[in-house]
């Protein structure tokens, strides 16, 4: 018999928050919905007590399992594996450190119940983070809504319940690179939003850093445009457009007029201009031609150096 919710839990160096999150999704789950249920957590990499404590945890609540990664492979990839080893009717992603209350998956519950299939949290507020997250993340979501085909939702993190069907169609989405938020989004059905307010961090720092982000964001554009691409040959073209009339003119004063040109500034200016511009494009080609690299290698996206909970065979008939 198939467990009804599964709960994700990726985890980044938060040894104190595993206890009150469990605490906090047991009480939700089993006492207040009555409902079975699993948890995974998946390790990523990180070599505090996460682990350790854990499997303390897994000694009170047998619905508790546990995925450990051989290394970091980041925040999406280590959700990617609690999803593929999911083996509820629904799926929930949650961050770990309690930003995104546990409480709210029996409103994202009730509205599957009446028929649909994604039902993501939306942050009406964000609390306890820097005014620089806040203003990169608007920034962030305001640009991938105007670039991308994808009606992916604003201010929504990966906090969601999702049905079955779209967790299996997923997981048929082999890439590296993944923006996971987005590919729920292209996987469509029905999708709806409830609003909450998101809370500080209950302990520990954030496993994002500036690097990180900056990944994530890339991933997130690239994978769902080729807007940036497009761009390179729109400024191309305007300027060697306006590099031709100039030339024209140039040739006019040589040809027709006594007028020497003595543009050592102008020259300068105009090199380091088209300069900068070729360099540009060609980065933004790179981060194209980048991921076009890592998906080519296929590579597994990640690598399990120990799997606890599971019982024999039970991930691997949802595989
Ligand atoms: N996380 C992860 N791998 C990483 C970074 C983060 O598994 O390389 C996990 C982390 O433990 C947390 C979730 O991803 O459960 C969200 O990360 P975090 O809270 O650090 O991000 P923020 O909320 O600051 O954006
Ligand atoms: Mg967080």
């Amino acid at each position: 018999m198939s467990k009804e919710i599964s709960v994700v839990v990726p985890i980044y160096y938060e040894e104190d928050n595993i206890f009150p999150l469990h605490k906090r999704l047991k009480g939700i789950l089993k006492e207040e919905m009555g409902l079975d249920y699993e948890i995974i957590f998946v390790n990523d990499g990180s070599t505090d007590n996460s682990v350790f404590n854990i499997t303390k945890v897994m000694q009170q609540d047998s619905n508790v399992k546990l995925i450990d990664f051989s290394r970091n492979f980041g925040h999406q990839i280590a959700v990617t594996a609690g999803i593929d080893h999911s083996s509820g009717k629904t799926v929930v992603l949650i961050d770990a450190d309690l930003q995104d209350p546990p409480e709210l998956i029996k409103e994202m519950y009730q509205r599957y119940k009446q028929g649909y299939d994604v039902v993501y949290a939306k942050r009406k507020k964000r609390n306890g983070e820097s005014l620089f997250k806040k203003i990169t993340a608007n920034l962030f979501y305001r640009t991938l809504d105007n670039i991308t085909d994808v009606d992916i939702p604003l201010d929504t993190g990966d906090f969601r319940l999702m049905s079955r069907r779209i967790v299996d169609n997923l997981k048929q989405m082999p890439e590296n690179n993944k923006f996971i938020r987005g590919l729920v989004a292209w996987a469509g059905f029905k999708q709806t939003a409830i609003e909450y307010e998101r809370n500080e961090r209950y302990s520990g720092e954030t496993g994002y850093s500036l690097w990180k982000m900056i990944k994530f964001s890339l991933d997130g554009i690239t994978s769902f445009s080729t807007i940036p691409l497009k761009l390179a040959s729109i400024i191309g073209a305007i300027t060697s457009g306006f590099s031709f009339i100039y030339i024209l003119y140039i040739i006019y004063l040589k040809l027709f007029t006594d007028i020497t040109i003595s543009g050592w500034s102008s020259a300068m200016v105009s090199n380091l201009f088209i300069g900068g511009i070729i360099l540009l494009t060609l980065g933004v080609m790179g981060e194209y031609v980048g991921r076009i690299f890592t998906e080519s290698k296929r590579r597994p996206l990640y690598i399990i150096k120990d799997k606890r909970g599971f019982k024999d065979g039970e991930e691997e008939i949802h595989k």
